[in-house]
């Protein structure tokens, strides 16, 4: 009875609820006499990565896509600031003022996947196109070439299909696992996460600080061997870290380097003097934020 009798005060509740009367709020981007939208538009970035390197202790475990705000002139400051400029942290400073994603910051994002968020912000604020000129490596003449990043983000999602490979990628334990050609063992490495890179980076620091030696191969293979030989166990990995053949580490660095996901950075051009065509390399940089 008791039940029935709060289900009926609760009817009767939403009812009056429904019945008060809702003051019609107007939006507050058209509370502006400027006739501007006081809403900053957002746009989706999809990672090149797939969120396939991140741990699992990651904000970007298995995320495909973040989320950010076009620049604007709040953005505008930090792309000018020098000491930012100085520092080397303009790129992870600009990341932290457009990223809608929550709990996602520069620090946790692995290079490619910067990029691509910092090429997406270049396209926000100032267009698609950034214009390059060089000079033809056949006759000298200016080459100019215009490059769209929505073109080049598209590129830089497209999976590779290589068939000529030696190695296998482990789905499962998200490995790649090959032979090693000297030692003959199988191995399986993981690609080097942001996490990995940002205690190789403080080992280091910390090494050279105790004056003591830093061995970046040894400290690369140990933090990428997840097992070898069917083995597992660290501290066998890290004996045989130390007596692993040259040509066998290279190898790893190969497997390793070859894998993991870029951003597209190379553009086809013709000359159209001679007619010469070449491929040219161009990096994101900050001078991308001023050239039109
Ligand atoms: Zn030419």
């Amino acid at each position: 009875m008791s039940r029935n009798r709060q289900r009926t005060n609760i009817q009767q509740q939403d009812n009056a609820h429904q019945q008060v009367p809702q003051p019609h709020i107007p939006p507050q981007q058209d509370a502006n006499p400027f006739g501007l939208s006081f809403v900053v538009p957002t746009e989706i970035v999809k990672l090149p990565s797939f969120g396939r390197l991140y741990s699992q202790n990651s904000p970007l475990f298995g995320m495909e896509q973040v989320e950010v705000k076009s620049l604007t002139a709040a953005e505008e400051d930090i792309l000018i600031n020098t000491s930012f400029i100085e520092q080397g942290i303009v790129f992870d400073k600009l990341i932290d003022s457009i990223m809608m994603t929550p709990g996602v910051t520069a620090d946790d994002l692995m290079d490619c996947d910067k990029i691509a968020v910092l090429m997406t912000a270049r396209k926000t604020g100032y267009g698609d196109i950034v214009n390059f000129s060089t000079a033809c490596a056949n006759c000298g003449a200016e080459v100019q070439l215009d490059i769209s990043l929505t073109k080049m983000l598209e590129e830089s999602l497209e999976e590779q299909e290589d068939t000529d490979v030696d190695w296998e990628y482990l789905e499962e334990s998200n490995t790649y696992s090959f032979k090693l050609p000297v030692a003959e063992l199988e191995v399986q490495i993981k690609l080097l996460t942001p996490e990995d890179t940002k205690h190789l980076e403080m080992s280091r620091a910390q090494k050279q600080k105790l004056g003591l030696p830093f061995n970046d191969t040894l400290e690369f293979l140990r933090a990428v061997i997840v097992a070898a030989g069917g083995i597992s166990d660290r501290s066998q990995i890290n004996k045989l870290v130390e007596v692993l053949p040259a040509a066998d580490a290279r190898k790893i660095r190969v497997v390793h380097n070859e894998n993991m996901p870029k951003v597209k950075s190379t553009v086809e051009l013709q000359c159209q003097s001679c007619g010469h065509q070449d491929t040219k390399e161009v990096p994101f940089s900050l001078g991308w934020f001023w050239s039109d």
